[in-house]
Formats: structure tokens, sequence, C-alpha cells
């Protein structure tokens, strides 16, 4: 796609925003990060979102996501990680690319964390 940005990023073989490349994926550091070490679990192909993609893809993201991971915990120490993926513009995506965010988080970064993810729906975050 010629006007997707995480198809043009991995085309510039000395980016140095990406920090990994595997078969199928390349991770990069988020550029708005919501928390230190906020990363972006990206493939190579064009693809929409999850639903949209491969079974080896999807497989190699959940490999990635234990090793980044694991890379987190020794260079930032988080105490707990949101996983996260935007699937279609009525779910809040912006790049129309898959992506997944892996969002290390910090004890005391907000003041109630509870519901975690629920809070894509802010009113709904708390139950
Ligand atoms: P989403 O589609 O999941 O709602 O949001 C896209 C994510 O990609 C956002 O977290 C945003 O900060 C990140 N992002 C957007 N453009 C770029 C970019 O050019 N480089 C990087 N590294 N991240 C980006
Ligand atoms: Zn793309």
């Amino acid at each position: 796609m010629t006007n997707c940005i995480f198809c043009k990023i991995p085309q510039n073989e000395n980016d140095s925003r990406i920090i990994s490349k595997f078969k199928y994926c390349y991770v990069i550091k988020d550029e708005y990060p919501v928390s230190k070490g906020h990363l972006l679990i990206i493939p190579f192909h064009h693809t929409e979102n999850w639903f949209t993609t491969s079974k080896e893809v999807h497989l190699e993201i959940i490999d990635i996501l234990v090793h980044m991971k694991a890379k987190l915990d020794i260079e930032y120490k988080p105490q707990g990680y949101n996983i996260g993926m935007n699937c279609g513009e009525a779910a809040g995506q912006t790049v129309m690319h898959l992506h997944v965010h892996l969002i290390p988080r910090y004890a005391g970064d907000m003041e109630n964390p509870k519901g975690g993810v629920r809070g894509v729906i802010p009113s709904k975050q708390k139950y």
C-alpha cells in the first residue's frame, strides 16, 4: 500500500525506529507512547487487522509478545502490561494496517487502573 505508514517504515532498511525484525513482523516504539516502553508489533505485509491475516502471523505475534515482554521486564521493570488491538474505525483504529500494542504498566501510572482495557469505553472501565 503506497500511502500506508506501516508499509513504508520497513522499506527503509536502516530505519533506526525498528527495534527487531522477525519472519513476518517487525517491532517499533510507538511514536506517541502511552507509557515508557510502549511497543507496536506490525506485520511487513499490508493487512488491515487481526481478523484479515493468517494463522502463521498470529502465532508469530504471540511469540513476539512473549519475547518483547521479557526484554521490557529487564529494561523498564514494569509491574503489568496491557496488550491491545483496535480492529476497525469503530474500535478506534487510526492506522489501517494491523499492529498490536504492547503497553507496559507501572504502579501508580494512573489513579485507579481497575478495568484496564475496558477503558476503551471510559464510562464502562470500572465495574
Ligand atoms: P491505532 O490505530 O492503534 O488506534 O493507533 C495507531 C498507533 O500508532 C498510535 O498509538 C500512534 O501513536 C502510533 N503511530 C502513528 N503513526 C506512527 C508512526 O509514524 N510511527 C510510530 N512509531 N508510531 C506511530
Ligand atoms: Zn500497510
